[in-house]
């Protein structure tokens, strides 16, 4: 195979501030004078007039095409699943069939407003009632909340509804929620938010929790366990069924992280594994873009007798077959209004109804096999952290090419970059010293896949023949490698700082 070049298309450009390139005088628009001096008038009329500015604001003079070129060249600077592969272990960055958003775009439902009567609204109703109805067989749960925002804030209302539980039985000290020290980040933060006190866990040699670990560690202060499965070494737990009867058998409840759900979707089911309460991130496994912080959807699904405790408002349907809200008895209280995010949630049903049963399990079977197949073609050059075969994603350790090279998992990061790649994740699990957690998705096919294995084996040649080239990488982007202590220490937030050199 011939060198792969390196990707140009975001070589760096200058593309000036607006202030920087404001024209004294120059206009895109202009209100009438008559209209404008009118609406003025009466503003001022009802105004404070101590309030008045004396000088007019500095913003940039500029023509519509100005500001059009500014923020269409801008855009032209990120990354994302719609130019290139986005391998972003844990996060998911699959590919977002645009039928969906043509489905959440329609005026029907971008045109609603929350208070509108159920009777006005029976057609959304009956959509997130399907949703819910389908989320339920393909996790094996009796409801689900569709109303938490993003996977962390379902996290959160599992562990309200975790407490809410035990303080209904009159179970008031149970304080504690177990967590593996493989778990997402957020597990801890949510067990904290939620007021509990969080134990870790270690994990075994093999990367997975050993059900005698919990067994020893449970007991009457246990509320419940957090597991995240897969876990994020990519693996699925072995001892998983042990695991949940060694908790409840304490009295607490075992919650699964769902937000990996991708590799599990139409094979096995957390509610058949013994979980009471699971969060999906629909945003992750059922496509919607997310990144840049939302939105999302974390619905929460809990087995029969937990459902009283749920956020409301429920989709409720009627004998007669229509649609009403209902409101969970004993719910553990709201945390997003209504239904959370709706549009997010419409995304996600197209696309659970595009693919069918069948096709949701051949989707979960292609992320798997596609990412075996990464692990497999790039373990002779980096570690795989634990032997395989992994599930949707495989984690790689940098650790030994460090030792050997001296360079890092963030030097290769930053090199791929320059190859039009977006990098992994990177330093996470924090158990895996030096990761590289690849998770290429269902939705790329086998030239990309065979694309970024030739680029990760040249970057290797490169660590050998050339270091400098990842030292100094990113060379073609939109910027160079940022001082990162400098960066957090004295960060340059806006254009008048820099102006006025303010640190
Ligand atoms: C992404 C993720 C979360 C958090 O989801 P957000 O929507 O980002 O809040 C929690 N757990 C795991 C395992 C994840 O991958």
């Amino acid at each position: 195979m011939g060198k792969i070049t390196i990707d140009r298309g975001l070589a760096r450009r200058q593309i000036p501030q607006l202030n920087e390139a404001s024209v004294p005088g120059r206009r895109g628009w202009k209100l009438d004078g008559a209209s404008a001096d009118r609406a003025a008038l009466q503003n001022a009329a009802a105004a404070d007039r101590s309030l008045f500015a004396d000088t007019a604001p500095a913003l940039p003079e500029l023509s519509e095409l100005d500001v059009v070129r500014h923020f269409t060249q801008l855009s032209g600077l990120n990354h994302s699943v719609d130019n290139g592969f986005y391998p972003l272990g844990s996060c998911t960055m699959k590919f977002n069939p645009r039928i969906n958003e043509s489905v959440a775009a329609l005026d029907e439902f971008t045109g609603l407003h929350p208070l509108t009567e159920a009777e006005n609204c029976q057609g959304i109703l009956a959509l997130l009632h399907e949703l819910e109805e389908k989320l339920c067989l393909l996790l094996g749960y009796s409801r689900f909340s569709l109303q938490p925002a993003a996977g962390a804030q379902g996290e959160y209302v599992g562990l309200i509804v975790i407490r809410a539980w035990h303080e209904d039985r009159g179970d008031h000290e149970r304080r504690e929620i177990l967590i593996p020290d493989s778990a997402h980040g957020t597990n801890p933060a949510s067990a904290a938010a939620a007021g509990f006190d969080v134990v870790v866990l270690p994990s075994d040699e093999d990367g997975c929790l050993r059900a005698e670990t919990v067994r020893k560690a449970a007991g009457p202060r246990t509320a419940g366990l957090m597991l995240t499965n897969p876990n994020t070494l990519g693996l699925f737990e072995h001892e998983v069924q042990e695991i949940a009867a060694a908790v409840h058998e304490a009295g607490g409840l075992v919650y699964y992280d769902g937000a990996n759900a991708n590799a599990i979707i139409g094979r096995v089911r957390p509610g058949d594994m013994g979980f009471d309460v699971c969060h999906l991130n629909l945003h992750k496994t059922f496509s919607t873009p997310h990144g840049g912080g939302g939105p999302g959807a974390g619905p929460v699904g809990v087995r029969a007798g937990l459902e009283d405790f749920l956020p409301g408002p429920f989709v409720t349907r009627r004998e007669d077959g229509s649609y009403a809200w209902e409101e969970p008895a004993k719910s553990a209280g709201p945390v997003h209004a209504w239904y959370g995010n709706s549009l997010v949630l419409l995304k996600a049903l197209a696309y659970i109804r595009m693919l069918g049963g069948a096709g949701c399990r051949e989707a979960s079977g292609m992320a798997v096999l596609n990412a075996n197949y990464v692990a497999h073609e790039l373990a002779a050059y980096w570690q795989l952290a634990k032997p395989g075969p992994v599930m949707h994603e495989a984690v790689f350790s940098g650790k030994k090419l460090r030792d050997r090279t001296g360079l890092l998992t963030l030097d290769v990061a930053k090199r791929l970059i320059d190859y039009g790649i977006h990098p992994p994740t990177v330093y996470f699990p924090l158990i895996v010293p030096e990761a590289l957690m690849v998770e290429p998705t269902e939705t790329e096919s086998l030239e990309t896949l065979d694309h970024f294995i030739a680029v990760m084996r040249q970057i290797h040649d490169e660590m050998e023949e050339n270091p400098d080239l990842l030292r100094e990488a990113p060379q073609h982007a939109a910027i160079s490698r940022p001082d990162e202590t400098q960066a957090a220490r004295r960060p340059v937030l806006t254009w008048l700082q820099q102006e006025r050199g303010d640190s």
